[in-house]
């Protein structure tokens, strides 16, 4: 159902089943309910004082409105040569961004939080001649090998070879735990980081600039970035690094934004502040789940989520999630996303098979999977707590709810195998089912 959004979801217990309205006035009835709503999908704006005054263009990277600045995805935003535009955010998304504005406006503003980190990226061509001699099963291999690599696993062979597999998630790995390996981590993660840095100032002309563009926090403080056109933009004359030293844009009038007591009016300010991660689930889906006697599920967790594996939920009766809240985490999403979707597909099938009516999670196996999620997280909190604000530790506001907002922080190989033997042990163990169709 193309451009529909649910805009409620109910449990009916009398029928058995979940009842979803939409924002075009269906209703519909559906036995299982699986919720697939995306993991970077609700854009995010910063809380800048004064916001809301600006009287300019302004859009969110995710609402690009080539009406205003012209050109296509692939061609010149030729609107733009007469334009002073400014970008908040120097994240995943604003790395991409930046190079095309800096090509097409008159003056880009950059105004800098933190920078990111930017390794090379080197896409390349495709050989035909390699894909054709792949295998059936090579895409597969390849999706695990990477896994592999970046858990630093280290597979005999490092079959993608990018700047992920190079770097390695080493150093926030659970299970490290001793002084000596510790700083051995840190060792690693202080060398790679000194090849950003020293990455920077290869590229970058102006020293001032390629100073303020360096990243002093650990590699996995941040999502870490690849591009081979980000940092030679800063080289162009129209385009002005506005570091903010950390403390981000201090305020937001009707010309442009404000940094150091210093307005920059602009005519598009364009907002890289990306999406939602750490946030409610309901919020970020925008609808709240009525499970149970009528109990929403912003209330159910409000003391933060309890799931079985991310997928199942007590008081929630066939509700079935597929997101990173107490489900896999990553580099690569797509790997977790199959072996989630693949889980909720054969529990269905279970359930059919079997004659199931009902299935949710029992309470204690909610908190029996809170306990195994804790088991591969203390070297990520330990790390986090060392770093700068943003998504992966919840800007610096940790709390008891949000310490059971967390995803398996191990490897989805690890993750897969926690499903599996579920599956594999029979009888839906932790799980509370009634039979009836
Ligand atoms: C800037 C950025 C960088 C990323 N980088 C990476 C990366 O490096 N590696 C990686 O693996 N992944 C990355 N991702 C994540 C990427 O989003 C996921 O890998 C993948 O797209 C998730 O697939 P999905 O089907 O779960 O969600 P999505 O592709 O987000 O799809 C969710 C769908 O649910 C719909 N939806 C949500 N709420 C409702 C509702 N109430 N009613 C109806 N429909 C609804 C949405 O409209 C959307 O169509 C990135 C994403 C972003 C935005």
């Amino acid at each position: 159902m193309f451009q529909t959004q649910i805009a409620g979801a109910a449990w009916d217990d009398d029928t058995q089943r979940w009842i979803v309205t939409t924002s075009r006035q269906d209703r519909l009835s559906a036995k299982y309910l699986v919720i697939a709503g995306g993991i970077l999908s609700k854009a995010k704006l910063p809380r800048i004082p004064g916001i809301e005054t600006y009287a300019g263009k302004a859009f969110h990277t995710s609402r690009w409105d080539y009406g205003y600045t012209g050109g296509s995805a692939s061609e010149p935003m030729v609107n733009l040569a007469d334009k002073r535009v400014g970008i908040i955010g120097t994240g995943a998304t604003a790395v991409q961004v930046v190079p095309k504005l800096a090509e097409s406006a008159k003056e880009l503003f950059i105004f800098q939080r933190t920078p990111s980190t930017v390794g090379w990226r080197g896409n390349k061509p495709t050989d035909t001649e390699w894909f054709k001699s792949l295998e059936p099963g090579w895409q597969w291999e390849r999706v695990e090998n990477f896994t592999n690599a970046v858990m630093g696993t280290q597979p005999e062979v490092d079959m993608v070879q990018d700047a992920w597999t190079e770097m390695m998630w080493v150093g926030v790995k659970g299970d490290v735990q001793t002084p000596e390996e510790i700083a051995e981590l840190e060792r690693i993660d202080f060398v790679n980081m000194e090849g950003v840095r020293h990455r920077i100032e290869d590229l970058v002309d102006d020293l001032d600039t390629a100073e303020k563009l360096k990243p002093w926090y650990g590699q996995w403080c941040k999502r870490p970035c690849f591009h081979d056109e980000y940092l030679p933009a800063f080289n162009h004359p129209n385009v002005h690094l506005v570091d903010t030293d950390g403390q981000g844009v201090e305020r937001i009038t009707a010309a442009g934004p404000v940094v150091d007591g210093e307005e920059y009016p602009l005519d598009l300010l364009i907002y890289a502040s990306g999406f939602e991660v750490t946030t409610d689930y309901d919020h970020r889906l925008g609808f709240d789940p009525t499970g149970r006697h009528g109990v929403p599920l912003s209330e159910a967790w409000s003391d933060g989520p309890h799931t079985l594996h991310g997928v199942l939920a007590h008081g929630f009766p066939n509700l079935l999630m597929i997101s990173t809240v107490q489900g896999g985490w990553g580099t690569n999403f797509v790997h977790y996303l199959s072996e989630t979707s693949n889980h909720v597909a054969q529990v269905i099938a279970e359930c059919e098979a079997q004659g199931i009516a009902t299935i949710e999670a029992s309470t204690q196996a909610e908190e029996e999977w809170l306990m195994v999620l804790y088991g591969t997280v203390a070297g990520v909190a330990r790390y986090n707590a060392t770093c700068t604000p943003g998504y992966m530790n919840s800007e610096q506001e940790m709390n008891a709810k949000s310490a059971r907002n967390l995803a398996y922080l191990g490897s989805i190989i690890d993750y897969a195998k926690h499903l599996k033997a579920w599956r594999d042990a029979g009888g839906m163990v932790g799980a509370e089912v009634t039979s009836g169709r």
